[in-house]
């Protein structure tokens, strides 16, 4: 058997990357150096302080931003801009008021070429999946925000990509709300086989949802640390094992 072969699809390898921008016509070094693989099927979360670079990382994996060196390999291929075996998440599903439920959350589909009877028909697989079965003829003005997201969140796994990118997708809900979303991407993660990658500000929401996470540098220059969580699923927010991965990940942005 080739290497190839035992892949998992959806892994990702990024090798030396760097990414700095021009701000007031000097060089802002944001991301230097960064080695990474991510296992296909892996779930990876990435912390930060603001301004560290996280979403420059999530949008480099997307293909949003060219990194000034480095690459970025998917299954051990170059990526090149945006490619359908990855899709984006942001904190602000971006509905189109337009359309219903199904209308956006089929509308990748049809865009994609597939007839329309078929792309709803695979569109409310997810619907169903992120539980807004009995929505789907609704306008998005007319759910929550946290309906809008798991909407946004069916509209990115119809496409059926490989890994899904999440840059702070929960940041904008209620604390209750955030919690059982937290549990739904547990299980859809689990449920598709995909590859999350997740920016969030949350520590607890990191531990809860990550095999490892990725913790980015507070001063430039410093490295990345990488922790593997190592707690079973489901896991249980108050363990005392989760809180000790707490207690460390805030010692690493020098809380207490
Ligand atoms: P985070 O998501 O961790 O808060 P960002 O990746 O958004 O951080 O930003 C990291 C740094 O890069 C910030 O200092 C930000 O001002 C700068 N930055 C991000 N995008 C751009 C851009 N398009 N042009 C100039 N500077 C940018
Ligand atoms: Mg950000």
């Amino acid at each position: 058997m080739t290497l190839v072969e035992t892949r998992h699809k959806g892994e990702v390898t990024i090798r030396d990357l760097a990414k700095s921008f021009l701000i007031d016509g000097e060089p802002l070094t944001v991301l230097k150096g960064i080695d990474l693989s991510i296992q296909g099927g892996e779930s990876l979360a990435i912390v930060g302080a603001s301004g560290s670079g996280k979403t420059t990382l999530l949008r480099v994996l997307a293909g949003l931003e060219h990194p000034d060196r480095g690459e970025v390999r998917i299954d051990g291929a170059p990526i090149h801009g945006l490619g359908r075996e990855r899709a984006v998440i942001f904190q602000e599903p971006r509905l189109l008021p337009w359309l219903t439920v199904l209308g956006n959350v089929a509308f990748g589909l049809e865009v994609q070429g597939l007839p329309k009877a078929e792309a709803e028909a695979r569109a409310r697989r997810y619907i169903r999946l992120v539980g807004l079965a009995e929505f789907e003829g609704a306008w998005p003005r007319q759910l929550s925000g946290g309906m809008a997201q798991r909407v946004g969140i069916a509209r990115a796994l119809t496409v059926q990509p490989e890994i899904l990118l999440l840059d702070e997708p929960l940041g904008a809900l209620d604390a209750m709300t955030k919690m059982s979303m937290q549990e739904e991407l547990v299980r859809i993660w689990s449920e598709e086989g995909v590859t999350m990658v997740l920016v969030t500000h949350d520590l607890e929401e990191a531990i809860f949802l990550a095999d490892r996470v990725l913790v980015l540098p507070t001063t430039k220059g410093g490295g990345i640390r990488l922790i593997d969580i190592d707690l079973p699923r489901p896991r249980d927010r108050n363990a005392p094992a989760f809180v000790q991965y707490r207690r460390r990940l805030m010692s690493e942005f020098g809380l207490h």
